[in-house]
């Protein structure tokens, strides 16, 4: 292995001192957890950083999801239409709430749901429509929220990947009845673990409430089956000063796509994803859609190839949830046929605020190497 490997993420992380500043006053309170008060500033803080009316914060994002189901209390065994472009986590968050997966194929630029194939996939037994703002490329709202009030749907996105992006001059978790944050270490913004929801429904947002701190409506009434994901105090205090510096690192961000940018357009056999309009864009990740036909080279060799470097990129998203074997049998990969075409052909590249201009240089220079 070469000495300087490049991995495909770096966590953001605040100096030592900043961070021991933060979490001095802990001492003081010996408060550690369940909901003290940097659990409440952090969410004030992101509340206003991310432009929405209520937000509830959660241990990590896959809890988020999975309470954000339970909470709209979708009849059991009723269909949720989701796609399986996207992370373990979307699907799972589905079936266990005792919810059937409906998976629903993607489009093949931005690689979000293909709303032009959604309606045709409501039945009477479909309660929810789970899409995924994937790459933080963000979906056809307008279309989603449109079908979605024609059928009395209800609307979860999986906003993992777009904190901090707005649409049409609004917070992205403004839309849908809920939109769910992932603060993990690999994400744009972090909080060590952690997620969030946003949402408007304040009746909503207290059964959410209540479901992360075990169905407990009071010392005596427990009223809920809940789980346990409240967010401690030290991952609270993480976010807070993480989220000090997160325009600057999204700057940054931006610097190292332009010039991926500049290094990857027009080549033959590579497709980028497209600049979104009326999107403020977080540059949480950089995909690029290789085809061996038209490039000369795979996906896996180009993978391989910078292997070989000490550079790792990630087939994400490979393989499809659909095809996971923990679901074997159960769904067919053949009705996802775009989705299908795209996760054996999809590489996303090293991409974090630090990532030096001439790293990626280099990576680009491997890549176009391959080229045939
Ligand atoms: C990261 C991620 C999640 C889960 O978030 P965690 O904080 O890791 O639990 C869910 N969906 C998508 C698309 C993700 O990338």
């Amino acid at each position: 292995m070469p000495e300087n490997r490049i991995l495909v993420t770096r966590s953001s992380m605040p100096s030592i001192e900043e961070y021991i500043e933060e979490i001095k006053d802990i001492w003081d309170s010996h408060w550690l957890t369940n909901m003290g008060p940097k659990h409440k500033r952090f969410q004030s803080m992101l509340a206003k950083y991310l432009n929405v009316n209520q937000i509830d914060v959660f241990t990590n994002g896959h809890m988020a999801l999975e309470l954000s189901l339970q909470a709209l209390q979708l009849p059991t065994g009723s269909e949720v239409i989701t796609t399986p472009f996207t992370f373990a986590s979307t699907t799972h968050a589905i079936v266990r709430n005792g919810l059937i997966p409906v998976f629903c194929d993607i489009n093949d630029i931005d690689y979000t749901m293909d709303v032009s194939r959604l309606e045709a996939l409501i039945t009477d037994r479909t309660s929810a429509i789970l899409p995924v703002h994937v790459y933080g490329n963000i979906c056809c709202i307008e279309e989603i929220e449109r079908i979605a009030k024609k059928y009395g749907l209800k609307v979860v996105y999986d906003a993992a990947h777009t904190f901090g992006e707005a649409y049409m001059d609004k917070g992205i978790g403004s839309y849908g009845d809920a939109s769910c944050f992932s603060f993990h270490a690999t994400k744009v913004f972090n909080s060590i673990e952690g997620g969030a929801v946003c949402f408007c429904d304040e009746d909503f947002g207290k059964e959410l409430y209540r479901l992360k701190n075990f169905g407990i409506k009071n010392e005596e009434i427990i009223d809920g089956v809940g789980a346990n994901a409240k967010m401690n105090e030290f991952c609270a205090a993480m976010g807070i000063c993480n989220l000090r510096h997160i325009d600057e690192e999204i700057a940054k961000r931006e610097i190292v796509v332009g010039r991926y940018r500049w290094n990857l357009t027009g080549i033959e056999g590579i497709q980028l994803s497209p600049i979104q309009e009326k999107v403020k864009s977080n540059y949480a990740y950089f995909p690029i859609m290789i085809d061996e036909k038209a490039f000369g080279a795979s996906r896996n060799e180009v993978h391989e190839a910078l292997a070989q470097e000490g550079i790792s990129a990630r087939k994400y998203f490979y393989p499809l949830t659909n095809t996971f074997g923990c679901f074997h049998g159960r769904y067919d990969v053949n009705l996802t046929p775009v989705a299908l075409h795209v996760s054996k052909r999809i590489l996303t590249l090293p991409l974090y605020a630090d990532l030096s201009m001439t790293d990626v240089d280099k990576i680009c220079q491997i890549i176009l190497a391959c080229q045939r």
